[in-house]
């Protein structure tokens, strides 16, 4: 048995004597030198991928009655190795996950003039935060990473850096989560409504984690309603008499409402509480706008009843000049009907041969094929 390898031509070659091509055929050799050789000599390290070659040759040399069931088709071992997920991470696909990180980091910076951001957002925006929190993860993480892959054996391999990955994105997902939970309960202090509202608020989107991320976020889920509920629901000091107040049902509170709040609370597009003191007959009322709903504020009643219609096409935009669209908006309360034109921008070409697509450096991990050498034994190139 002879194990040969050659710096300069990044080859390793098995000859195998003829006694030995029962236990090691071409098969077993390429397999041992792609699983425990190819990928430390890519990293580098040499010393590893000789120790790597020896051992598993000895393996299979002393143990032949096990080799069988290391190379049938169903054994886990054979067939792991073998898929894309078990090998080590190459630099093609640390490339590809730094810049992706880097892409989502940029897009989700603070910005300095941006309106839609909710006031307790604003307030609590913390620069010095976001830069450390951005070294760390597009510097500091990715540097240990990659000076653990070429120290410690075995490298980390596919699989494991993308359980990695979702584990590390669902812990920045909560950190952001209860940081905002954070900004909103130190804003709006003991204003149970203006909470109430910022939080319901500022789940909207959230609900895509429940899904991606069952855990943690199903849990959190539970946290989230009970808080919510407690915000609404725990009873109310009367600010007179200061006996406790108590919420009237959705029936008793009717007599309470305008027109246009009962048509609301129909559409389910706000929702009204009532708060009654039996002993002073003082009484109170908030309204829970529900953001999910598809009726907006009328411009005409101010209530939350006017919804989209219908769209019309009034002139088709061409590859030359911009069309004109209407939206037609009904309101189900003042039944005032708004026509409202907009521009509908003009055709784009599809451009072909965009050019930004070149400079892919994926030569490294495809250059190592390697064939069988003659009477016995096999060869790998890194
Ligand atoms: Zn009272
Ligand atoms: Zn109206």
């Amino acid at each position: 048995m002879l194990i040969l390898m050659v710096m300069d031509q990044r080859s390793i070659e098995f000859e195998t004597g003829k006694g030995m091509e029962g236990i090691l055929p071409d098969i077993r050799c390429k397999y041992i030198q792609e699983t425990f050789m190819v990928p430390y000599a890519k990293a580098g390290n040499y010393d590893a991928c000789i120790v790597g070659g020896v051992k598993s040759v000895i393996m299979f040399i002393t143990d032949p009655e096990n080799a069988p069931e290391v190379m049938a088709e169903n054994s886990s071992a054979f067939s792991q190795s073998n898929s894309p997920f078990a090998q080590p991470v190459s630099i093609t696909v640390m490339g590809i996950i730094g810049a992706a990180l880097l892409a989502f980091t940029l897009l989700f910076r603070p910005r300095k003039k941006n309106s839609t951001q909710p006031e307790y957002v604003v307030r609590n925006r913390n620069d010095a935060h976001w830069i450390t929190k951005t070294l760390l993860i597009n510097i500091a993480i990715p540097a240990a990473w990659i000076w653990s892959q070429f120290t410690y054996d075995p490298p980390v391999t596919v699989v494991e850096l993308l359980i990695a990955i979702y584990v590390f994105i669902i812990i920045l997902l909560l950190e952001r989560r209860l940081r905002l939970n954070h900004y909103i309960d130190s804003f709006f202090g003991t204003d149970r409504h203006a909470k109430h509202v910022a939080y319901s608020r500022s789940h909207q989107f959230w609900k895509v984690t429940y899904f991606i991320f069952p855990f943690p976020f199903l849990l959190y889920k539970l946290f989230k309603d009970q808080k919510l509920s407690a915000l609404r629901n725990a009873p109310y000091a009367c600010d007179r008499c200061n006996n406790m107040m108590q919420k009237l049902d959705e029936n008793s509170d009717d007599q309470y409402l305008s027109t246009s709040q009962l048509v609301e609370e129909q559409l389910h597009s706000v929702d009204y509480d009532v708060w009654h003191c039996y002993h002073c007959s003082n009484q109170f009322q908030f309204s829970y706008i529900n953001y999910a709903s598809k009726y907006t504020n009328c411009k005409h009643c101010k209530a939350n009843t006017s919804y989209i219609s219908g769209r019309n096409t009034i002139t088709s935009p061409s590859y030359t000049s911009s069309g004109t669209g209407e939206k037609i908006t009904d309101c189900m309360h003042c039944h005032k009907q708004d026509r409202e034109t907009y521009t509908i921008p003009m055709l784009q070409r599809s451009s072909s041969s965009g050019g930004s697509s070149g400079s892919s450096g994926s030569s490294g991990g495809s250059s190592w094929g390697g064939g069988s050498s003659g009477g016995g034994g096999a060869g790998s190139k890194w």
